[in-house]
């Protein structure tokens, strides 16, 4: 197939000659993709006509499914949902030289993509989509309809594998070949599904039950007893149900107290009910410092994914993954360098630290195997998010995550144990289970590193790790 510069129209309302001339292109029409598909053409551009939603959506995810031209030019001419404008090209250009100019940007392009027809797997899929189109930025579209609220819509249309976008937003950051353009929404989720369907929920903080009441308190001075206004109106008078007293002045006899809510299944008075937000697709309930927190972001191609995208491989072979956690001989060569900085220059120090998960036996007793790897995954991804983009981290093991943190100092690694604190603090769960680790640390400087190198570094370190001895946080 080779390509033209024929145009295919995908329209219902087909005109009275199935060839037409747009622009110096021969233009097909066929009624539906399948029908494109036995015509064999391989197209400048794809031109979808109709007001027809239903029909639009239908041809344009069809196009972007076809491994032969998921990548291609699609305008969209007439009516089509915002999630299929998402997956289309905008509308038809204004002039045949505005269209034309659109093809030959697309081709010059695509002229640079070598390896083509090799790899036609999703990743693939993608990174050449966004390559053909300069300047191309992924946006999330909010959904209310959908679970995770936030939906690519090119991701679901280019997958065929029904793969979590999310996932694969994360595996294609981590491997540097897409970038963040903006932050688009930050979305608090379900801790153990995922969903942004929550409900918030005030709640007795004393029985949990949600039939809470506001009402008029009283103070009783004699006895104390703090109860709703109506149990102590006897006739004409106030009178405690408790002591018998009976109030005549606020002030001396009584006061109106701050405790306003009352439970009405176990009677307690109180200030304000605790929040608990309930997962409206696993009805599960938490507290809401449970909950997750998703930043949701735009996307361009990276350097590094536009040399991957025309077929210059390196994806997998990664050498800097920023933000995320090294392979582990990556991260060994970045702490030699870092040695060598520290025994070179006198002002640069930093410093190592180790974390090792002490309890994994009682954690997979108690939650389950799988359980307890997503509960170190999310760890291990917060804790990543809570350290800055210069300093580096790898997981030696699934148990233990080493970092290296330059110019960091005493005051640094104070910081680094009150945020393992507040994260052991949120993965606490239900049934009381929760990580607990120990932690190990070096300051280097230039004098402390001039014996050191870090494979004998990391050895003592995870020495030390192992070491029942060592401090432990939480
Ligand atoms: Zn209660
Ligand atoms: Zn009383
Ligand atoms: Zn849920």
């Amino acid at each position: 197939m080779e390509s033209s510069n024929d145009i295919v129209i995908l329209t219902q309302a087909r005109p009275r000659s199935p060839r037409l001339v747009i622009a110096g292109c021969v233009a097909h029409c066929h009624a539906d993709y399948h029908e494109f598909q036995r015509s064999q053409v391989t197209p400048a551009a794809f031109i979808v006509k109709s007001d027809d939603e239903h029909y639009a959506g239908g041809c344009l995810r069809q196009l972007r499914r076809d491994p032969d031209h998921a990548t291609a030019l699609a305008f969209i001419d007439g009516a089509a949902s915002d999630a299929d404008r998402h997956i289309g090209d905008g509308a038809l250009p204004g002039s045949a030289a505005l269209l034309i100019e659109r093809i030959e940007q697309w081709r010059s392009r695509e002229r640079a993509v070598r390896s083509k027809g090799d790899n036609r797997g999703p990743d693939a899929m993608l990174l050449e989509y966004m390559w053909l189109r300069p300047g191309y930025v992924l946006e999330p579209l909010a959904d209310w309809q959908y679970l995770r609220r936030y939906r690519y819509p090119v991701l679901e249309a280019l997958d065929r594998s029904e793969s979590d976008p999310m996932t694969w937003i994360h595996g294609l950051d981590k491997h540097g070949l897409i970038e963040r353009v903006a932050l688009r929404d930050r979305q608090r989720e379900c801790d153990f599904c995922g969903s942004a369907h929550l409900n918030f929920v005030d709640v007795c903080p004393n029985c949990r039950s949600i039939d809470i009441d506001q009402h008029t308190a009283l103070h009783c001075f004699t006895c104390g007893l703090v109860a709703p206004e109506e149990r102590y109106i006897k006739g004409e008078h106030r009178i405690c149900p408790k002591c018998g007293t009976r109030l005549r002045h606020i002030g001396s006899d009584y006061d109106r107290p701050l405790e306003t809510n009352l439970c009405l299944a176990c009677d307690h008075v109180f200030v304000e009910g605790e929040v608990e937000a309930r997962c409206a697709v696993c009805k599960r309930s938490m507290p809401t410092t449970r909950l997750r927190l998703h930043k949701i972001h735009s996307w361009r191609l990276s350097g590094r994914g536009c040399l991957t995208a025309q077929g210059d491989g390196g994806h997998g072979q990664t050498l800097f993954e920023p933000r995320q956690y090294l392979p582990y001989p990556h991260f060994l060569g970045s702490l030699d360098w870092a040695l060598k900085l520290a025994r070179e220059g006198s002002h640069f120090g930093f410093a190592v630290a180790g974390l090792h998960l002490a309890n994994m036996a009682e954690l997979n007793q108690a939650l389950g195997v799988g359980r307890t790897a997503e509960l170190l995954d999310a760890f291990a991804d917060r804790l990543r998010e809570s350290l800055s983009d210069a300093d580096l981290a790898t997981r030696a093991d699934p148990e233990t995550i080493v970092v290296l943190l330059p110019h960091a100092d005493r005051k640094r690694l104070a910081a680094l144990h009150q945020t393992m604190r507040r994260l052991v603090a949120q993965s606490v769960q239900e049934n009381a289970a929760g990580p607990s680790w120990r932690i190990a640390e070096h300051l280097l400087t230039a004098k402390s590193a001039r014996d050191e190198d870090s494979a004998t570094l990391l050895r003592r370190l995870r020495s030390r790790l192992a070491d029942n001895a060592t401090q432990q946080v939480a």
